[in-house]
């Protein structure tokens, strides 16, 4: 069991440790009942009266005055510690603590020193009673009282009895003596009680200090974003809302939501890790932060999606605001020896023009994102009541394509590749139908993109390479089949088992397979898709430029690449018979594809002015309605079955072999 003095050590040591609340609360209990101190300074100024004048003591007389003016210092004390409004910091409390200290450790002597006199001078039973009495009592009583602070308990205890004591010892007689010893056996049993009423008071005061701490962040982690501190998702919906409510829009104030989606983010994440991620997100939202200032708040929805909320004056502000907030970030960051590009896609929503309720607000910044996305990112949509339109139309077929390949829905159509030397068809290119339940036939041109961004491409992608793979077994073995590659496949590193697989389940070989990808695949010059497509060259696979013309320039790749054939693009061939021009471009571009051995495709000849034209600027073959449409597998095997003998070139090589 503690013994009093290891207690006092314990507790010398853990004052200076004492949790600010927890002190400020413990000075509290000193004040908090001034009616105990009233009546303490009442009974001792009404028994301090009445000894000095029994007495007739001049020094009983003075200790009396003193223990009456110390009582009212005291009293008036508490009532202004009471009436003002005091902080909590630490340098108030010992203020108030020490101005309590004072007044109660003189206030203890004075009794005591009354108690000494009275034993001292005085033989009158009564009065010796009343000093001895309210010196005991008193320290009892404070014992109890100020245990929240023990500190000045003690001391008024000690200041209060054991000058009682020595007067006890003074008188000399026996039982003066083992009277005065009992005095200070008291003090010992009264100063372990009070520290152990501290310790009560101190445990129960913590632990409801610990709890409210503990409730206070728990409830702060909830409402923030760990990364960025920023608000989260719970605490921006809660702020808009409130936000919202408080719009006051007879003052022509308006609210904007701005919501900031970062461009590529995930190619940082995944090729320069997840710390780096982290740094870009955190260096955005410094930036962004920096910005607004105090014009508004922002919050992490999550991932790389950031909510803008401000108060604005019109809709052309809230753009202004979108632009500069884009500005700000579309600065490299550096992470370790890497320098990052930084964009962002922003969508824009104006309170009351596009909605009045926190849920519309957002989804209506959504869509606007959605559009600038759409228009390739580093860009800021406000929204426009047709976009809402066009974003049902997105989701209906992002819904639809999820279950299109597993309800039979795709079909695969090939359209002949003529050679203008021959006649005959050289290869076919496969090209995607869907039949939507309730939107009828989707073009691959709106589809193609949803599934791109959906994540759906590669399985689609495989399921077309196994049809066209499947369908060409069945051709002869000189006609190709060419399947067209959506660049997001290209960033993917299982392309070529992808092929393989479908080369060994059909039985083709790699020659015969044509990959048809577009410009915009070389534009990003990644060493990945260079590497990517060196590879599929070696495993024997023909490369087409798709769409050639569309892009910039153009001619550079086919230097760098060994493509075995370009198409041009249907825009030029539309415009062949009325554009000088486009002719020349076609001419040039048919000549240098020649000195470098590549094959040319002149792609959407309808008519046979525009096969004229591309026959006379050397094209070697051609695609277009003029020929043929795309047709089913079955079609195509039959046309090709009818195009008859094989050529006398063909004759030639098989009696060469
Ligand atoms: P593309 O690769 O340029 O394909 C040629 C498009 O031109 C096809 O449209 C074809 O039907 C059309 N076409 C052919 N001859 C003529 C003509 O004489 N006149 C006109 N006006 N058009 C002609 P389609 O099938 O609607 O495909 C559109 C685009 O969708 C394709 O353009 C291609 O980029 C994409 N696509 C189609 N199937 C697939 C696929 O399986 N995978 C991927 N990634 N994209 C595909
Ligand atoms: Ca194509
Ligand atoms: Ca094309």
């Amino acid at each position: 069991m503690p013994t009093v003095g290891s207690k006092l050590r314990h507790l010398a040591a853990s004052e200076s440790s004492l949790a600010r609340q927890v002190r400020a609360a413990l000075v509290s209990t000193l004040y908090t009942s001034p009616g105990s101190l009233a009546i303490g300074a009442i009974a001792g100024s009404v028994t301090a009266a009445c000894i000095a004048y029994v007495s007739g003591s001049l020094a009983l007389l003075i200790c009396s005055i003193a223990i009456h003016l110390v009582g009212v210092l005291r009293i008036a004390s508490a009532i202004i510690y009471l009436r003002s409004e005091h902080g909590d910091s630490a340098r108030e409390q010992l203020y108030w603590e020490r101005i309590y200290e004072v007044g109660a450790w003189l206030y203890a002597s004075l009794l005591g020193a009354q108690a000494f006199l009275t034993l001292t001078q005085s033989s009158e039973t009564v009065l010796l009673l009343m000093a001895t009495i309210m010196a005991t009592g008193y320290s009892a009583g404070v014992a109890a009282r100020n245990a929240g602070r023990p500190i000045i308990a003690i001391g008024q205890l000690c200041l209060g009895t054991l000058p009682m004591a020595l007067g006890l010892f003074v008188m000399g007689t026996p039982l003066s003596i083992t009277l005065g010893l009992c005095v200070i056996i008291f003090v010992f049993g009264m100063v372990d009680i009070g520290l152990q009423i501290y310790e009560v008071v101190y445990s129960a005061l913590s632990g409801k200090q610990e709890k409210s701490e503990v409730a206070a962040r728990f409830e702060k982690m909830a409402r923030s974003d760990m990364l960025t501190g920023l608000d989260n998702r719970l605490a921006m919906q809660m702020r808009l809302s409130e936000l919202l409510d408080t719009v006051e829009e007879e003052h022509d104030e308006k609210l904007t939501v701005i919501w900031m989606d970062l461009d590529h983010f995930k190619t940082i994440n995944d090729t320069l890790g997840h710390l780096a991620g982290d740094k870009v997100l955190i260096v955005t939202a410094q930036r962004v932060k920096a910005v607004l200032g105090n014009r508004g708040w922002l919050a992490r929805f999550g991932g790389d999606e950031f909510v803008i909320m401000a108060r604005v004056a019109s809709t052309e502000e809230a753009h202004l605001l979108g632009v500069e907030i884009l500005e700000s970030i579309s600065q490299p960051v550096s992470i370790n020896e890497n320098t990052v590009e930084v964009a962002a896609s922003l969508g824009i929503a104006v309170s009351p023009d596009h909605g009045r309720q926190s849920e519309i607000m957002l989804k209506n910044a959504d869509i606007a994102l959605y559009h600038a996305k759409n228009e390739g990112g580093k860009s800021v949509r406000l929204f426009e009541p047709f976009m809402h339109e066009d974003f049902l139309m997105h989701r209906k077929i992002e819904s639809g394509l999820n279950d299109a390949l597993a309800n039979g829905e795709f079909t695969v159509l090939f359209q002949p590749i003529i050679d203008l030397e021959t006649g005959r068809t050289k290869s076919c290119e496969a090209l995607l139908r869907w039949n939507h339940p309730e939107l009828g036939d989707v073009s691959p041109a709106v589809f193609i993109p949803v599934a791109e961004s959906a994540g759906l491409i590669g399985e689609i992608t495989q399921w077309v390479m196994r049809k066209a793979c499947e369908a060409a077994a069945e051709w002869p073995e000189n006609i190709n089949v060419s399947v067209n590659i959506s660049p997001a496949l290209l960033k993917r590193n299982n392309l070529p088992v992808t092929i393989i697989e479908t080369l060994v389940n059909t039985g083709m070989v790699a020659r015969r397979l044509e990959l048809e990808i577009t410009e915009s695949v070389l534009l990003d010059k990644s060493p990945h898709t260079n590497s990517l497509l060196r590879q599929l060259q070696k495993m024997g696979l023909r490369l087409c430029l798709d769409d050639f013309g569309t892009g910039f320039s153009s001619l550079t790749y086919l230097r760098s690449w060994e493509f075995d054939t370009i198409k041009i693009d249907k825009s030029f061939i539309r415009n062949i018979a009325n554009s000088p021009t486009d002719q020349k471009i076609i001419g040039a571009v048919v000549q240098l594809a020649k000195s470098l051995d590549v094959a040319t495709v002149a792609e959407g000849v309808e008519t046979e002015e525009q096969l004229k034209r591309v026959r006379d600027a050397g094209c070697s073959r051609v695609q277009g309605f003029y020929y043929a449409r795309p047709m089913t597998a079955a079609q195509a095997k039959q046309r090709l079955a009818h195009e008859g003998l094989p050529s006398d070139d063909d004759r030639k090589i098989a009696n060469l072999s």
